[in-house]
């Protein structure tokens, strides 16, 4: 039946980038999306006219029932989850002071609990198996911080301490996680930056361009693949050198 990869917000940006990716490489796809669904379900019906196996499945990632209820549907449908990407993510510029209590949570929900309730739904079978792959979506933000975005900077961190213990844990059992920690990335999540704030964010980054969704997908599938075997806990940064 091939390889399965389970993709969280493929619907769009870096998830729908790292979709395309997987599936050139034969891999059955499927795209996790929450509101885009007419992105998602175009998305799977392309890949599946190029004879890759595809399935576009809603789910919150913040809430446990939804993602138990998607992974027992790609596992009826594909057999297996081989590879798991933790791509679903938001982001929100606010003052500190001006952070509410609810949007702290929401952002925790969706990047660190959206990622543990997926670890949690898809690693049985894959201990059972022992082999497998995780990748992470942290940030660049997660390493260094960004002034405007504690709460995103905060999860993003999380989720390198969260791939680093998983990875020592796991890698008794045959599966590896690792993280991808991208620059600034030219998808919808920066939309709102004004040509002054893309020009700046451009000015800092020392190979002088934004991301594209590509940069930092095939980060992902690297991290994926065979070709990373002996690699888990890692940190890798498609960052055009922003961070060093
Ligand atoms: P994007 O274009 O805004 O796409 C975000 C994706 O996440 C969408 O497919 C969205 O699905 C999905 N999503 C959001 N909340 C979700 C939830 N609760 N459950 C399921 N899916 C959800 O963003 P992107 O730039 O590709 O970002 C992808 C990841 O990379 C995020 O984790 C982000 O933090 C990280 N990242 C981005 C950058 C950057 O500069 N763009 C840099 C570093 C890291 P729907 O549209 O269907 O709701």
């Amino acid at each position: 039946m091939g390889r399965t990869v389970l993709i969280t917000g493929a619907s769009r940006g870096i998830g729908r980038a790292a979709a395309e990716l997987f599936a050139a490489e034969r891999f059955n796809v499927v795209i996790n999306y929450l509101h885009s669904e007419g992105e998602a379900q175009s998305l799977a019906a392309e890949l599946s006219r190029r004879g890759c196996g595809a399935a576009a499945l809603r789910a919150d990632v913040a809430d446990r029932a939804q993602v138990e209820s998607m992974v027992q549907s790609a596992l009826d449908t594909f057999g297996a989850i081989d590879v798991l990407v933790n791509n679903a993510g938001i982001a929100q510029q606010r003052l500190f002071t001006d952070i509410t209590p609810a949007e702290w949570d929401r952002m925790m929900d969706v990047h660190v609990k959206g990622t543990f309730h997926c670890c949690q739904c898809v690693l049985p079978q894959m201990i059972h198996r022992k082999c497998g792959a995780i990748v992470n979506v942290s940030s660049m933000w997660g390493q260094a911080g960004a002034s405007c975005e504690v709460h995103y900077s905060t999860a993003k961190a999380a989720v390198i301490g969260f791939t680093k213990a998983l990875a020592k844990e796991l890698g008794p059992s045959g599966i590896r996680v690792n993280c991808v920690a991208p620059g600034v990335i030219d998808t919808g999540m920066n939309a709102g930056l004004s040509q002054d704030d893309r020009c700046a964010l451009i000015g800092e980054t020392p190979l002088m361009r934004l991301g594209t969704p590509f940069d930092a997908a095939r980060a992902i599938v690297f991290l994926a693949s065979e070709s990373a075997d002996f690699i888990t806990g890692q940190v890798l940064a498609p960052n055009g050198g922003f961070v060093i």
